[in-house]
Parts: C-alpha cells; structure tokens; sequence
C-alpha cells in the first residue's frame, strides 16, 4: 500500500474511534428546540406548522399510546402529492387526512413503507450513523426509553448533515490526512444521473426523486451546465395552502420561492481531495456537492451519504452494502 493511502486509512480509522466514544447527545447543542407533532393532526396544518417554523421535518407523535410514530420529511408530502394525482377523485378527502393516515397512502401509492428507525441517544454515534445508513434515512430521531416505565421520550433528531458537520469540526487532525481524491477512490455517483431543466414541471422532477430514492436533482441547461439544484424541501412552500395544481408549474417558478436564507448550492471538481471536501462542509452548510468540470458541466453528485459511508464503512471486511 501506498505511503497515501497508508496515510487515508490511518485517517479514516481516527474518524471511527472518534464515533465509537462519541454518542449523539454529543452532537446536540447544548439549547435547542424541538417540535413534536401530534399525529392525529391534519396533514394540511402540519405543512403549515412546518413552514411557519422553519422547518422540514418532525418527529410524531402517537399520543393514544404514549409512543414516538416515525418522522415526518418532505417524503411524506411528495407521496401525498403522489396520491392526489393517482386519484385525483380524492381530492377533498385529501383535506381531511391525518398525519395517521400517512402509512395508508403510502400503501395506496405502492410505496415502499419506511422502517420507522429510532436510536438511544446515548449508543456510539457510529450505532447511529450506520443505522441511518442502512436504513436510507437521512434523518434519524434519537428516542430515550424509561427503564421502569418503558415510557419513550423523543430528544431531538439528528441528520447525516449534522453528523457530518461534527466530524469535520472535531476531527481535522484526522480528515486532513485524507490526501486522496474524489476520482481516485471513486466517490459520488457520475453515470445515469436525474437532472431537470428549468422549464420542467415539479411534478415530473418529484416522479423521477421518487423513482430514484434520492431527494435532489440538479438543474442543468442544454449544454449540461450547472444552473442550480431542486431539492424534496422545495417542493414545501409550492405546495402550502393545498395547492397541489402548483406543481404543475415549473422547476424554475418553484426555486424563485426560495426562502432569503437559503445557504445556495455547493460544487466540487474530480480532482478535489478529500480533506477539502471535509474542509467545505466545515465552513459552510453544504448537503450535498455538485461535480462539475471547469466550465460547470454537470459530471456528478457527491451526495452525504456517498461520504459518509465510505467514511465508515470504506476498507471495513464485511461492512459493505450494496446501493440500491
Ligand atoms: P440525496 O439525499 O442528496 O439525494 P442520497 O444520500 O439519497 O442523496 O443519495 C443516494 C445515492 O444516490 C448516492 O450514491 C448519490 O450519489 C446518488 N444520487 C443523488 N442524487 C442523484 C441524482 N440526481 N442522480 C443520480 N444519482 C444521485
């Protein structure tokens, strides 16, 4: 083995003893707020609460039995949209669903129910990261359980965003050794990549997220430059009030209803190491990167996830598991 890759794996293997002592309650801050959302809720208003806070996600809660019911992400929008256009017959009832109802529509959309994957928020941070992992959640609720009781209390929710973001701040001295590149150890996906164009319909893109399992598809023009990216939550604000014929507007009226603060879109090259990767999500709130070459063609997506997993699980005898 190379001095360099000698050098990446001693590196690497810092990052894991760094998750193995380290538990999630360590990546929380010391003050912060979460909402809880009943799920005997509207749907409707649960959109409306998100947005008011700021927020695109929640954990629910089952308030008849006392237990944490799953998460609710843009995902669960996306398939409602998914519903109202397979029955479009369905439409007031749409009004009225709950966020209970949220497992029917996934099963009369056909699609795949999501594990409902929770973690002690004191388990090694590496527990939950390769839970989150394997899962495909990108988001993960840390669920404490009372040893008399068995009475669960959901603490916060922890994102490969924040995980990440924990990694690079704390754990320089390691990830600076990472020297190899993004094409040298094949990070990211580069063939068969979804993209859109500006005047494509939401719909269409939100068709092809859903298909793929993936929540962000970059927006290229028609010589395959880079003009910005759509991403799941984008499809939150198009969608506020029930407009659900919305979204037969395009990809470029959605990405002006932006809000102020949105961070923008980041990008790598190929040739860009590893440590400046760790180095970007350091300094700024990155989740994902676009590759592009020097003049902003599109040649792939460096997603959290691609990262993250070779972070844990790269060289680890065993440990691999197959992308779907
Ligand atoms: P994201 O949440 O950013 O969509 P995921 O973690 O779901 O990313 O990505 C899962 C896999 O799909 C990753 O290997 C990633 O490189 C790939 N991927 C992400 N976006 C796209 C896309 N638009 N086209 C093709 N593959 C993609």
């Amino acid at each position: 083995m190379s001095p360099i890759d000698e050098e990446q794996l001693q590196g690497l293997q810092g990052v894991r003893d760094f998750l193995r002592i380290r538990t999630s309650y360590d990546v929380l801050p010391l003050s912060f707020r979460l909402i809880v959302l009943d799920n005997d809720l509207l749907i409707r208003k649960s959109l409306n609460i998100l947005i008011q806070n700021n927020i695109v996600s929640a954990p629910l809660w089952d308030s008849h039995n006392g237990r944490f019911a799953g998460l609710l992400t843009s995902t669960d929008f996306i398939n409602v949209i998914q519903y109202y256009n397979q029955f479009p017959e369905q439409i007031d009832n749409v009004e009225k669903f709950r966020l209970s109802s949220l497992r029917d529509i996934e099963k009369a959309i056909n699609v795949q129910t999501l594990e409902t994957v929770s973690v002690h928020p004191s388990r090694p941070l590496y527990e939950a990261c390769s839970r989150m992992l394997r899962s495909r959640a990108r988001r993960i609720p840390l669920v404490d359980v009372d040893d008399e009781t068995g009475r669960e209390t959901v603490v916060s929710v922890i994102t490969q965003y924040r995980i990440l973001k924990f990694i690079a701040v704390n754990t320089e001295q390691h990830t600076s050794m990472m020297k190899r590149t993004i094409r040298e150890i094949n990070l990211g996906t580069y063939t068969d990549l979804a993209t859109c164009k500006m005047t494509d319909s939401v719909l269409d893109v939100i068709n092809s997220m859903v298909v793929r399992n993936i929540s962000a598809v970059p927006v290229i023009d028609k010589n395959n430059v880079v003009l910005n990216v759509f991403e799941a939550v984008d499809v939150i604000p198009c969608i506020k009030g029930g407009a659900y014929e919305e979204l037969k507007s395009t990809v470029g009226e959605a990405l002006s209803q932006r809000p102020e603060d949105f961070p923008g879109i980041y990008t790598c090259q190929e040739d860009d190491r590893l440590d400046s990767i760790f180095q970007t999500v350091r300094q700024s709130r990155v989740h994902r990167l676009v590759v592009i070459d020097d003049n902003w063609h599109l040649k792939g997506i460096l997603s959290l996830s691609d990262i993250l997993k070779y972070v844990l699980f790269h060289g680890e005898e065993g440990d691999y598991f197959p992308q779907t």
